[in-house]
């Protein structure tokens, strides 16, 4: 089956807005620098991009999650694959996220961290396509609301591949495009 990318965000356009959400989010942890948490894989780009243009001493941990497969479709429960290296007790967090979809990983994880008591606990996503959600979700911060598309790059994969695009693409199936 052959692919076909279409840019939907450049790299320019993309830059523009990590550093716009670098200043809130610099500005609004001025007096508490966060613990960023990075949900691998597909947002290891934008963290690193975004902690690079941060002007607080941010720290950064990593976390792993797999969806159950059909299962999760309905209950949203996701399966921890790679956790936490530290307790986040009393300490301001960030959750970074590459896309909220249907809201069901956000909002598991996010109930997830938010029983281990730290002190605040938020989620800035690069991407959110509003229009699937299942569940109540919000973001704190937010990078770009995208249409119900499919998209790869800029850490995103369809297979794990095409997480090295530097811009975010609708990737097309041809077979299935009329
Ligand atoms: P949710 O639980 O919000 O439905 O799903 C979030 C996860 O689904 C994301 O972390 C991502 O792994 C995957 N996902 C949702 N939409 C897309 C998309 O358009 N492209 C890619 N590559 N992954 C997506």
């Amino acid at each position: 089956m052959n692919q076909e990318l279409e840019v939907l965000l450049s790299r320019e356009k993309i830059a523009l807005r990590v550093a716009e959400l670098a200043d809130d989010i610099s500005r609004d942890y001025r007096e508490q620098p966060p613990l960023l948490i990075c949900v691998l894989k597909g947002a290891v780009i934008f963290m690193s991009d975004l902690m690079r243009l941060l002007k607080i001493p941010v720290e950064i941990d990593f976390m792993a999650v797999s969806s159950y497969g059909s299962a999760t479709a309905s209950s949203g429960v996701v399966r921890i694959l790679k956790d936490l290296e530290q307790s986040i007790q009393g300490r301001d967090v960030l959750i970074v996220e590459d896309i909220v979809d249907t809201g069901l990983t956000l909002n598991y994880l996010r109930e997830n961290l938010a029983s281990r008591q730290p002190r605040s606990l938020k989620v800035v996503t690069l991407l959110d396509k509003p229009s699937r959600r299942r569940v109540s979700f919000n973001p704190d911060y937010c990078g770009f609301a995208i249409p119900d598309r499919f998209v790869v790059g800029y850490g995103l994969d369809f297979n794990e591949q095409y997480r090295y695009l530097p811009d975010i693409c609708v990737l097309h199936n041809e077979a299935n495009s009329g």
